[in-house]
């Protein structure tokens, strides 16, 4: 599949109906979220491979993976409305996924979200809970041996050092997310957010 066609195919699938700002819940734009899952592609990270989305959303990511032949897709988020919204888009985009209703703070995630190969996901940054982006660093790290995320730009040397003996990262792709004005502090029409694809390799043993 072209990458142009992929982004079609995200682009057209289901947004948030009512997003909550505690939770963070900004859709992955297709383009960003396509450009993550091309590049773990072409690393042989997607393919005949078990991914998990973290914090799945409207199911982009996720989708997006099966799209492109990963063998097994699960998908865990914490809002059951919006789990709701990704499995009416699995059904469109015609992929079969393992939706999960869980928190990723949870101490036994990996064990809910079984062992994968590869986890995709773009966690709250954290704007409004502090620390929000951690949970789902600590779950990515015990589910998978490497992950793609997106994070905010100038991120790496945090994750390094918070994730340090348990996965370093060995890649950074920089991106634009741009934010349309979704919540009443927002003040911008739209914002473009630098962020970074950050590739990380935990020191996990499957
Ligand atoms: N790729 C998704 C991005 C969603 S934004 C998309 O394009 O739709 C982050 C998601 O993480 C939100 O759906 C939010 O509900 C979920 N989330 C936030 N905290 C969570 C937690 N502790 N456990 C599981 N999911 C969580």
């Amino acid at each position: 599949m072209k990458l142009k066609h992929l982004e079609k195919l995200l682009e057209n699938l289901e947004g948030f109906s009512n997003p909550s700002p505690l939770l963070e819940q900004y859709r992955t734009p297709a383009p960003l979220a396509a450009r993550l899952l091309f590049h773990a592609a072409m690393r042989g990270d997607i393919e005949g491979k078990r991914v998990c989305d973290l914090g799945c959303g409207t199911g982009v990511l996720g989708i997006g993976a099966a799209l492109l032949g990963a063998r097994d897709v699960v998908a865990v988020e914490v809002d059951p409305d919006v789990l709701g919204i990704a499995r009416k888009n699995s059904l469109k985009a015609g992929v079969e996924i393992q939706f999960i209703e869980a928190d990723v703070k949870q101490p036994e995630i990996h064990a809910v979200a079984g062992w994968c190969d590869t986890v995709v996901m773009n966690p709250p940054f954290g704007a409004q809970q502090l620390h929000a982006d951690r949970p789902f660093l600590d779950a990515a790290v015990t589910i998978a041996p490497v992950t793609y995320g997106i994070f905010n730009a100038g991120s790496r040397s945090f994750i390094s050092s918070y994730l340090a003996g348990r996965g370093e990262i060995d890649e950074v792709i920089g991106g634009l997310l741009p934010i349309r004005r979704t919540f009443a502090f927002h003040r911008d029409e739209v914002r473009e957010i630098p962020v970074e694809i950050c590739r990380i390799v935990s020191h996990h043993e499957a």
